[in-house]
């Protein structure tokens, strides 16, 4: 079924593309995300901030011997006393990676170091905190349980087990993880090609002076920096003039080279129609009024086989609706599965926030600890879709859902870190 027929069989239900709530809006888009076909089998290290595009199997028993968990030494758990101190004899060292190599009888104890094999024989470790050396002759504290800090083979991961599965992002613990297994390479998905625009007859790119009423364009610097921290290969088309065959130029040009196409600017009311009716000739495009703020406008579509994103033009609602929305996508693009929600959390907002009910508020806050210890909010300041300082001087969004209202200092309000998003 094509985007349009979607969304118009949805019309029947509550679909209301001029106050689409954004969860729907995100679930919506859900709907026409598969993973990219293509893999590399890449060394382990370039792994990192891909997506495993096959499970990762252990080769081998992980960890590969029984070993110590402590420095100390290694005996019989028998011959041990729970009651009262038990002397044994010395009878060698087993090192990390230099085993001891002989058994270990009743009434003796090997010296071993964390990560040492623990000998034959010996099924117990006690620490060294816990002994007291005269020589060769070892006294050992009461109260020792037998089997204590022992790693077993195989306890992290057994033969053939599988230790990751396909659609895992590789972050340094999976590094590791694969490391520890012996695995050299593996195969990942390949990089998201994603092209992207600014729309705009003020805007002017960094190097050139300002006129009357042109800005610089900061957008492209923001979707650059959220792209290439998703880890996808960047095409920066720069600036596009408001005029419609420059702007039918470049979305074809950017759909034939590319996944995913993003533009910010030009979904407004007022300036959309010419818009809309270029990517109408193109592919299938849906345009909403999202039920938040920052963010109302925003498209979702098809050019050809390339997804295409429009994202409002201020340069807040840019980052809101690319964490909101891209974000996700690209995960799922890329082959990332299951998709974990970034997640929130509520603490108490300090200050008095303006808030109209009707739709979700994503105002940007500083999460700070009080003189009690405890974690606190507050906003940044004016909260304009315009103000980028605002989301350079935040560390979070405070959350306020459709139904909330102004908020009185004291509040408790959901919470959700930006470091990590991205
Ligand atoms: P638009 O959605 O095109 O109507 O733009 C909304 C506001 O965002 C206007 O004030 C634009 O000047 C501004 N804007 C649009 N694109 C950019 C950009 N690339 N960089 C900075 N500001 C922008
Ligand atoms: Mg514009």
């Amino acid at each position: 079924m094509s985007m349009l027929t979607i969304s118009q069989a949805s019309c029947a239900d509550d679909y209301d593309p001029n106050s689409m709530p954004v969860a729907k809006a995100r679930a919506f888009i859900h709907q026409f995300l598969s993973p990219v076909s293509g893999v590399a089998r890449v060394p382990v290290r370039d792994a990192l901030g891909r997506v495993l595009a096959e499970d990762i199997a252990s080769p081998v028993d992980v960890p590969s011997h029984r070993n110590s968990a402590m420095d100390g030494w290694a005996m019989r758990g028998v011959d041990l006393r729970a009651d009262a101190e038990a002397t044994l004899t010395e009878i060698g060292v087993a090192f990390a990676g230099k085993p001891f190599g002989g058994r270990v009888a009743a009434g003796q104890c090997v010296r071993i170091m964390t990560g040492g094999v623990v000998p034959e024989g010996a099924d117990t470790v006690v620490m060294q905190e816990r002994a007291k050396a005269n020589g060769k002759s070892i006294t050992f504290d009461p109260g020792q349980k037998a089997g204590q800090n022992v790693r077993e083979a195989g306890e992290d991961l057994k033969a053939g087990a599988v230790a990751l599965r396909r659609g895992r992002i590789v972050r340094p613990a999976e590094l590791g993880l694969i490391a520890s297994l012996g695995v050299g390479e593996v195969s990942v998905y390949r990089p998201l090609r994603v092209a992207f625009f600014s729309t705009g007859d003020e805007l002017k790119s960094i190097g050139t002076t300002l006129g009357e009423g042109e800005i610089y364009d900061s957008n492209r610097y923001t979707i650059h920096g959220m792209l290439t921290r998703l880890g996808c290969d960047v095409l920066d088309m720069g600036v596009v003039r408001d005029d419609p065959a420059a702007i039918e130029r470049a979305f074809a040009e950017a759909a034939a080279s590319a996944d995913v196409v993003i533009t910010s600017g030009g979904v407004s009311v007022g300036e959309a129609d010419f818009v809309k009716s270029i990517l109408g000739k193109l592919g299938e495009v849906v345009f909403w009024k999202i039920a938040m703020k920052p963010g109302r406008p925003l498209a979702y579509g098809k050019i050809g086989g390339a997804h295409f994103f429009g994202l409002p033009g201020n340069p807040v609602s840019v980052m809101v609706t690319f964490y909101q929305f891209v974000r996700d996508a690209l995960l799922v693009l890329q082959g990332a599965h299951p998709i974990e929600p970034v997640p929130t959390f509520p603490v108490t907002c300090t200050q008095r926030l303006k808030k109209a009910p009707g739709r979700t508020e994503f105002q940007r806050g500083i999460l700070a600890r009080g003189a009690d210890g405890a974690l606190t909010v507050r906003p940044t300041g004016e909260q304009g879709s315009g103000i980028l300082k605002s989301m350079s001087d935040a560390n979070c969004f405070i959350i306020l859902g459709d139904a909330t209202g102004n908020v009185e200092p004291g509040t408790v309000v959901e919470v959700q870190l930006m470091e990590g998003v991205v």
